[in-house]
């Protein structure tokens, strides 16, 4: 598939109309972006560190000792391939710089700027092709499958009936 047919496709499950804005107040959704804006700069910390051997900036030990979360202390890289990993974490680093954007607008009024918006785009679709090739897939495979899940999960147009009432079965069997 090539980028024109997959964005046509895209486009034609997009939702439309106007967005229940009464359901989530814009204070809620900027506390959750900034939130994640925060754990972004630990994250991206780690990642220079991993993998360009930046000195530390995060506290270890406060990290060991007041972690959130069981059952971390037998954690492993051992079964990780370290390209599918920067992949990952770069991925998530550049989305949360998009984050990042959004939230200052929301907070500011400022509009984002197109060009900030090709610069982080620009670094998550290269962490993209650092995955896709980590893991031997392409661009172009990805993009038929998600289209063929959409067509599953949306045979005609989007809508909220079909969003919210999906068969996770049939929709990803073609991935397996
Ligand atoms: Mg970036």
């Amino acid at each position: 598939m090539i980028m024109q047919n997959y964005i046509q496709e895209a486009l034609r499950t997009a939702a439309g109309g106007t967005p229940h804005t009464d359901k989530v107040p814009a204070f809620v959704l900027l506390e959750l972006l900034l939130a994640r804006v925060d754990t972004n700069t630990d994250i991206d910390a780690a990642k220079k560190s991993l993998f360009y051997g930046k000195a530390p900036t995060l506290n270890m030990e406060s990290i060991r000792s007041s972690g959130p979360y069981q059952d971390t202390e037998n954690a492993s890289y051992a079964p990780v391939d370290f390209n599918v990993l920067h992949g990952v974490v770069g991925i998530d680093t550049e989305a949360a710089e998009l984050v990042e954007l959004l939230a200052t607008a929301i907070q500011t009024g400022e509009p984002i700027d197109s060009g900030r918006v090709v610069d982080e785009s620009g670094d998550l679709l290269w962490y993209l092709a650092i995955l896709f090739d980590a893991v031997g897939i392409n661009f172009e495979e990805v993009m038929e499958k998600n289209i063929q899940k959409l067509r599953v999960r949306y045979p005609e147009k989007f809508s909220e009936h079909l969003a919210l009432n999906r068969n996770e079965a049939q929709e990803t069997a073609h991935f397996h």
